[in-house]
């Protein structure tokens, strides 16, 4: 049932359609090149349909009660968990992430489900208190309708999971665009609401090359929502498709997060830590540790515990169990970080463990490297891929300087045992989500999002759901 041969249609108004007259579009297992199968290239014609089935469903969608609909989400995730291991097994395949790290992502889904399952029913609106007599003000909150999302390779599932879990608990309905490189996954998330007994139309996922999809959902007023996560390129050019139309937008970007260890850190912890942050997914997840940042008391130090925990990691196939790092997503994925690493070392940053040994698969081995400036491109764009770039800082007042200097504010990290400079430090940093000893903060209860070019809006949470309302305010006269 989850397999790259029987997800291979777009899922349209409770249809699976294959469209046989259209060009499919190839997907590839990262790690060995094998063709996992095909969908279809989906043009604006069969994007317009969509819109106008999403557009049929929301009217009954929205009429259901929360209970309705909280009872259908949670069946969807109890699925989620049931099949966890074949949808973990496709995840991985077509994604290349190790197969525990793509079961976790299966289970980070389905939390979003279980989560906005219960906030459905918590989508109060106010009376609010009248400045005169006989007059009654009441503030309801609406689904806002039709929504579209355009989602990104490297979470294939979870980004997903927690847009569609809480634009379907808010009352709306959506059209997903999926990655090319990771269309299974989405797929397979249609086929759970479908098994969960989700009505026709109320989620449908468009495949196919994203202009000509994306470009039908931007001009169309009756699309009232954009929900994008992936680039910060992509995320402004869609704004700007977007405006005619005036959309409410959450636009999840990339990201450019700073690790940082204060002189007083427990060293072992964050070393531990700093294996989460940088190699998880390859180090291809936009909270990835893109600089470390190391207090010069104790920058070798450090550097020479991670290096020998980064040495230890395996990296190949992520279908094996035991693999800690799997391939890039692509060439071209390849070839950026490549191309991030050589510029560095050629402004003088120097290797600490690793080599600059180049393989013509896609697998990359741990490289750390310090003495990383400004003027290398690692340090705003995204390096998305597992090379540690260090510099060193002298002082907790240069630490937030140089954290902040960056036109991204997604995830921060910090590492210390000082209470005091955790708190003003955590204040400081111009970032939408800071991990205080910790790199693991995402969490279906949590407000995940950005600041400055790493955009706005939050998904999770009870601000989660927000993002998919609307605020009517409703005056009544009692004279
Ligand atoms: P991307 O190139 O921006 O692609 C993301 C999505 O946009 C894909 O579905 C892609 O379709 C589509 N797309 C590409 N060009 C488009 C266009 N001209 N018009 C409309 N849609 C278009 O990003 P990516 O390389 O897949 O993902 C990595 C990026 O996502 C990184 O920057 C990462 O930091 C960011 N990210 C952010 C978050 C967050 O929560 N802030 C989470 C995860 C990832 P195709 O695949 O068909 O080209």
């Amino acid at each position: 049932m989850f397999t790259p041969h029987s997800l291979g249609a777009a899922f349209i108004n409770g249809t699976w359609e294959s469209f046989p007259d259209l060009p499919r579009l190839s997907v590839d297992n990262p790690f060995n090149s094998s063709v996992l199968g095909a969908v279809p290239n989906c043009d604006s014609k069969i994007t317009e349909r969509a819109i106008e089935v999403s557009a049929n469903a929301f009217r009954s969608w929205q009429a259901t009660t929360v209970l309705e609909r909280s009872t259908l989400l949670k069946r969807a995730a109890s699925l989620l968990r049931e099949h966890e291991a074949a949808l973990a097994s496709l995840l991985t395949l077509e994604q290349g992430k190790p197969i525990s790290q793509a079961k976790g992502e299966i289970q980070y889904g389905a939390s979003y489900f279980e989560w906005f399952a219960e906030e459905t029913r918590r989508t109060y609106g106010d009376v609010i208190p009248s400045p005169s007599p006989g007059r009654r003000i009441m503030v309801l909150k609406e689904p806002i309708g039709v929504c579209a999302a355009i989602t990104p390779w490297n979470f294939p599932h979870a980004m997903i999971a927690r847009k569609a879990a809480a634009a379907l608990a808010a009352g709306c309905t959506i059209i997903v665009k999926p990655a090319s490189e990771t269309p299974f996954s989405a797929l397979a998330i249609a086929k759970v609401c479908e098994l969960a007994g989700l009505p026709p139309g109320v989620i449908n996922i468009v495949t196919g090359d994203p202009e000509p999809i994306a470009k039908a959902l931007m001009a169309s007023s009756t699309v009232r929502k954009l929900t994008f996560t992936g680039s910060t390129g992509v995320g402004k050019l869609l704004m700007r498709q977007s405006a005619d139309t005036l959309k409410r937008l959450t636009l999840e970007l990339g990201g450019n997060a700073p690790f940082i260890v204060f002189a007083d850190a427990d060293l072992d912890l964050a070393a531990k830590d700093f294996l989460h942050a940088k190699y998880r997914n390859a180090g291809q997840t936009c909270i990835c540790a893109n600089r470390v940042l190391l207090h010069s008391a104790i920058a070798d130090q450090f550097i020479d515990k991670i290096a020998s925990l980064s040495e230890q990691l395996k990296v190949g196939d992520g279908s094996l169990s035991g693999t800690d790092i799997g391939p890039l997503i692509s060439s071209d994925a390849k070839e950026k970080v490549w191309g991030l690493l050589n510029d560095a070392i050629s402004k003088g940053a120097r290797i600490r463990s690793g080599k600059l040994e180049n393989s013509s698969d896609l697998l990359m081995k741990p490289v750390i490297i310090d003495k990383v400036t400004k003027e290398m491109r690692l340090w705003e764009e995204e390096i998305f891929g597992p090379v540690a770039a260090c510099a060193e800082f002298q002082s907790d007042e240069e630490a937030i300087k140089l954290a902040n200097d960056s036109q991204h504010g997604l995830a921060a990290y910090l590492f210390t045992r000082d209470l005091s400079l955790a708190h003003r430090a955590a204040e400081r940093l111009e970032y939408g989500m800071v991990g205080i000893n910790s790199s693991s903060i995402s969490l279906a209860e949590a407000p995940f999002g950005g600041v400055k070019q790493s955009g706005f809006g939050r998904e999770g949470s009870r601000y989660g759901i927000e993002e998919y309302l609307s605020i009517k305010y409703v005056s009544i006269n009692l004279n």
